[in-house]
């Protein structure tokens, strides 16, 4: 049994049909989806930073290699769009970080910032799994926790949504368990949510006031409105303002059960990819299905179409080579 990832439990577990275009005939999409692009993007700018580098440069060397693969016109109009918005959104993450996680460090070993590195952790005697970690932090009383990224296009809007998705991420736990078989004692871990969007402007209504209708804006903006436009913030509109707009963060002490259940899922699946060649990698097709990239596709064989058309067309083999080319070997 090969190392076992998060991202390949994950697809697994999100539908079989989806883990054998990926993980079976290791299929991409020809063009990355905008939102894996910016959460791409962040991710490559904010382990910049943390590395007391320069988190826009990264950026900016995200958007260079994307543009120069892009095909057409508005490709690049697009590209620039992300690079703009995750310039936005980086500028105000990092203005949120400094004020949130005052006295706070990032966990420094002989190897210099504990940022995006490899860890693993053997399961079994022929399992392993294996991950990034985006960083290890430490908090103002030297606790030390892992700590996971997560870019999203809205927020949920009760915590208690947050912390249930914690504490059931076994990403995180066997991420500790990792760490911790290193001699690196996490005591937990933490996710940061950072949303995809920028502060909207609040528009001026007939009477010159601040509009009060529902704004996704945070105080900050509404306060520079007001002054530009020379009007009062309205009581009302600071109460509908939602407190943690655009950037939250929640921590769970990770147990030495939560560690074991952790393995449990990652055996599970072992044995499930052993299994699915002789069972079938059926389709679920699902309400998970919208967003699925392979979704075009899938759509046209259950239409009773021809898959491998469109499959040619817009996906290739990671390494480059024709999308049709493990088909007949399955
Ligand atoms: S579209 Fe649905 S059935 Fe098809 S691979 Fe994606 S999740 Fe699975």
């Amino acid at each position: 049994m090969p190392d076992l990832s998060f991202s390949e439990i994950k697809t697994l577990q999100r539908c079989h049909k989806l883990y054998q275009f990926v993980y079976v005939r290791n299929l991409t999409p020809i063009r990355e989806s905008p939102k894996i692009s910016i959460g791409r993007w962040i991710h490559a700018a904010i382990a910049a930073a943390t590395k007391n580098e320069d988190p826009f440069g990264a950026i900016l060397r995200e958007y260079e290699l994307a543009a120069k693969q892009a095909i057409i016109d508005e490709e690049i109009d697009n590209l620039r769009q992300i690079r703009d918005l995750a310039i936005g959104i980086i500028e105000r993450f990092l203005a949120w970080h400094a004020k949130e996680f005052q006295g706070w460090q990032v966990y420094t070993d002989d190897q210099g910032p504990f940022v995006e590195r490899e860890v693993s952790l053997q399961v079994s005697e022929d399992t392993r799994f294996i991950g990034i970690v985006d960083a290890v932090f430490q908090d103002p009383n030297g606790t030390l926790w892992v700590r996971d990224y997560k870019t999203q296009e809205d927020f949920y809007q009760h915590d208690r949504e947050y912390e249930v998705l914690l504490d059931t991420d076994f990403q995180l736990a066997l991420y500790v368990a990792a760490l911790r078989s290193q001699k690196i004692p996490v005591i937990g871990g933490q996710h940061i949510y950072i949303r995809r969007k920028l502060p909207q402007w609040p528009k001026l209504t007939k009477d010159f006031k601040l509009s009060t209708q529902y704004i996704l804006s945070d105080l900050e903006t509404v306060q520079k409105a007001a002054e530009l436009y020379g009007v009062e913030v309205p009581e009302e509109l600071i109460r509908k303002l939602p407190k943690n707009a655009f950037f939250r963060h929640y921590e769970t002490l990770i147990s030495d059960i939560d560690v074991y259940r952790a393995i449990q899922t990652v055996l599970h699946a072992a044995h499930l990819i052993s299994v699915l060649p002789q069972i079938g990698y059926a389709h679920h097709w699902h309400y998970r299905c919208p967003g699925c990239p392979f979704y075009e596709p899938c759509l046209s064989e259950w239409k009773g179409g021809d898959p491998e058309i469109i499959l040619k067309a817009n996906y290739k083999t990671r390494e480059g080579g024709d999308p049709l080319g493990r088909a007949q070997d399955l």
